[in-house]
């Protein structure tokens, strides 16, 4: 996949600007504050249903203006597409090929990023929510069926938590079936994308640490063993069963998908606890990495690369691990540092340079 051009118009920082990317490494430089990270939201949200770094539309649209408008040609499988993006703080419309898009489906697959910020590592440290939104939106990446599925199980949820909290519980054991059946399917497509995903950060791991340290990612839903939708949805029933008690002192859902948590291991130790800074952020590189692999086989091509700050992310020699793998792969790479920095340049061939200032975006060459 790869983004051939790129225009951003009233988005954050961002007047206006035009932007051709080289088709293999891009180099966006700045001093704080000037708008890369800006550009690379930008890039990441004309393929996806959200950003990043935020929930709120109003955020992105340009101090002063009542609209964002992203716009960008895309070449996939030899054809090429063009996606429009408008944002509005009440909401946002797409256009792939001058037709509107009504339904997220419509719009999976035509652009896909995988984005590597520094705010990532957070989730090692942070509480499970975090891993947990992570979870999701990496799953449905890749599995278009997700987010059917987790919509229905957060429907349902608020129905039977509705129940949970009123004196009167007609209907309660109807709630805890559908939110069973529903939740089995969260948590097969989950374990399996969890179980594919294991296997391909191991072999990231090393490739970027270079060292022996096995990295683990493990997913052990509340109450079930299984791996068959059947048996989970019969393991959650009697989860929800269980805890149906307690639901009704707190008036909410204690337990299940929604409250499930993702465990990241090296050599079979929490992470979080003992890893180093430097580990974590290696970690979830490759966890990163992991998922550019696993879009790669589902969509035939590998998806954008979108590497934010790595001047601050890993040492020299992490970094040159980390280059010299993506030499060898055809992707789209955008990297953002504070400087140019000339190692940089040395290890990525034709790399094309931008400058970014006050939200301007300047070729420097290749
Ligand atoms: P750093 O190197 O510190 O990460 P950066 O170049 O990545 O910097 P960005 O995060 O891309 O910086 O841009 C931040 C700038 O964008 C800030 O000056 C911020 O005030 C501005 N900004 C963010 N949202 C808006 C908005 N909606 N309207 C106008 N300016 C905005
Ligand atoms: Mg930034």
């Amino acid at each position: 996949m790869r983004l051939s051009y790129l225009t951003v118009a009233d988005f954050r920082n961002v007047e206006s600007v035009h932007f051709e990317p080289g088709g293999r490494f891009n180099l966006l430089h700045g001093l704080n504050g000037q708008g890369k990270t800006n550009l690379l939201e930008a890039v990441y949200l004309l393929g996806s249903p959200r950003s990043f770094r935020t929930s709120r539309l109003s955020e992105l649209v340009r101090h002063g203006e009542k609209q964002a408008h992203i716009q960008g040609t895309v070449e996939s499988g030899g054809m090429e597409s063009r996606l429009r993006l408008i944002i509005e703080p009440a909401g946002r419309k797409v256009e792939i090929d001058s037709k509107a898009v009504h339904k997220a489906s419509e719009l999976h697959g035509k652009l896909n990023s995988v984005v590597f910020s520094p705010d990532d590592t957070g989730m090692v440290r942070m509480g499970p929510e975090s891993r947990r939104r992570y979870l999701d939106r990496a799953v449905y990446m890749g599995d278009i069926g997700y987010l059917h599925c987790w919509h229905s199980y957060q429907r349902i949820l608020k129905q039977r938590n509705h129940l949970l909290k009123s004196l009167d519980k007609t209907g309660l054991d109807i709630w805890t079936e559908k939110l069973a059946e529903t939740g089995g399917e969260v948590i097969e497509r989950r374990l399996r994308f969890v179980a594919v995903l294991d296997i391909k950060l191991q072999k990231y791991y090393s490739t970027i640490a270079g060292d022996g340290e096995l990295s683990r990612l493990t997913y052990h839903p509340e109450g079930v063993q299984s791996t068959d939708r059947q048996q989970i949805r019969e393991e959650l029933l009697e989860l929800f069963k269980k805890q149906q008690r307690s639901d009704e002192r707190y008036g909410t859902t204690t337990a299940g998908p929604h409250r499930d948590d993702l465990q990241f291991l090296l050599d079979g130790r929490p992470l979080k606890a003992f890893g180093s800074q430097g580990q974590q952020k290696s970690f979830v590189l490759a966890l990163k990495m992991a998922e550019m692999d696993n879009l790669h086989v589902i969509f035939g091509e590998a998806p954008l690369l979108l590497l934010d700050d790595m001047s601050s992310e890993l040492d020299a020699q992490r970094n040159n691990n980390l280059m010299e793998f993506l030499i060898t792969r055809d992707i789209q790479v955008f990297i953002t540092t504070t400087e140019r920095s000339p190692a940089l340049l040395a290890a990525a061939p034709h790399c094309a340079v931008f400058h970014v200032e006050g939200g301007n975006l300047t070729f420097e060459g290749s």
